[in-house]
């Protein structure tokens, strides 16, 4: 396989068609190489951007084939896509990040193991092979827990919060249910947080590694709903955060963006809660306000080139635009309202249907300082609610 760095002109495969590859796909082509989109969903965003599109299922090995003559590198959009995909066609281009990667962050327990084994903090947690096992990890974990599906859950789908033992067997006979589908689950301590942070860190081939400043996110069950930046912490605790992310993606020997998702506790501790293994939808900020986004950085670490500056060129927060959300920022008075706003930013996803829970969209806000930033952001998500 030949890793010499691939310079604009090359095709660029992504597995993976939503924002996130249609975000990388857009970066991409400003850089002049073509993009190769391979998503089941014929309607997945990434494919209006495609320069080949492969709108067919992941199994399909004509596709593997066709995809593989065509690509020069391949890079994927999120990290459910098959691992065993990625190894075949990593023998015949590079794909980063690796099919090895994806195989210990797919699985919570594998990662958490990882980390674990690896000496960084992690929210205490138990494995469940077996529903019935769930009471036991309960107990012994002791106060409120969260149970989650060990693979396959995103944005708060497959997860339980149990806060008294009273909710053990209702959320029991949820796992029973799944148990045909081979399910196994993570049950975690639920950690008394004081705020949430995620850390964008890019590794390239050499091992050169850059950093992104701190961000601050508020989930809404389970879905990232608010992003600021940079975060509204001391210059310890960003060092801290910064410090044990890189730690995290060289543990991994990760090549590529990755996105280290952070628990900032009460008692000022830090703990890991995942990584994703590609940009995040808390670094959508980048695109606004940093002079390389987070996008443009996944094609320099694919294509070995060098990575560029993570300067942040203004504070920024981000709104997510989800489900029914839509109808605030697509009607007339909403949206002159909105790009009215000073430093407001809008992109949409161009997805057709606002299902309950699905991101269509997010907003940027560019101020002077995070504060003034966060404060634009909730004025619309005051709007968002209403
Ligand atoms: P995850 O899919 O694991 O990132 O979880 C989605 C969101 O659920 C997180 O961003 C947190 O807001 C919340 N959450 C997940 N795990 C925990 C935990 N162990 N303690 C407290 N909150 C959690």
């Amino acid at each position: 396989m030949n890793d010499a760095p691939l310079y604009p002109g090359a095709t660029l495969g992504v597995l993976g068609g939503g924002q996130l590859g249609a975000m990388f796909a857009a970066a991409a082509l400003r850089l002049g190489y073509r993009v190769a989109v391979w998503d089941p969903d014929p309607d997945a965003p990434a494919h209006r951007l495609a320069s080949v599109s492969f709108p067919t299922a992941f199994a399909d090995s004509a596709t593997a084939h066709a995809f593989s003559q065509l690509v020069n590198a391949v890079t994927l959009e999120w990290e459910n896509v098959p691992a065993a995909l990625c190894e075949q066609l990593a023998g015949i281009h590079p794909v980063r990040p690796s099919a090895a990667i994806l195989r210990v962050i797919q699985d919570r327990i594998e990662q958490k193991q990882f980390l674990q084994a690896q000496g960084f903090p992690v929210p205490s947690f138990r494995m469940v092979q077996r529903p019935h096992q769930l009471a036991s990890a309960v107990a012994e974990l002791g106060g409120a827990v969260i149970c989650k599906t060990a693979t396959s859950g995103y944005d708060g789908k497959g997860q339980w919060t149990i806060r008294h033992s009273s909710e053990v067997a209702g959320v029991e006979q949820a796992l029973a249910s799944m148990v045909p589908r081979g399910a196994r689950w993570i049950v975690e301590a639920m950690v008394d947080f004081a705020r949430e942070l995620s850390v964008l860190v890019v590794r390239g081939q050499d091992g050169d590694q850059r950093v992104y400043p701190v961000v601050e996110n508020r989930h809404e069950g389970g879905i990232l709903r608010l992003s600021v930046v940079p975060a509204r912490i001391s210059a310890v605790v960003a060092e801290q955060a910064s410090d044990l992310a890189m730690r995290a993606v060289r543990a991994l020997d990760g090549i590529g963006v990755f996105c280290v998702e952070l628990f900032h506790t009460q008692s000022g501790t830090l703990l890991i809660n995942e990584i994703a293994p590609r940009p995040h939808n808390s670094g959508h900020y980048t695109l606004d306000a940093c002079s390389v986004s987070q996008f443009e950085q996944q094609v320099r670490a694919l294509c070995g080139l060098p990575l560029g500056e993570v300067r942040l060129l203004s504070p920024a927060a981000m709104v997510n635009v989800i489900g029914q959300d839509l109808e605030a920022v697509t009607s007339r008075e909403g949206c002159f309202d909105l790009l009215a706003t000073p430093g407001a930013v809008l992109h949409l996803y161009g997805k057709r249907v606002a299902r309950p829970g699905r991101k269509m969209g997010h907003v940027t806000f560019l101020a002077d300082e995070s504060e003034q930033a966060a404060t634009r952001a909730s004025r619309f998500e005051k709007i968002l609610r209403v």
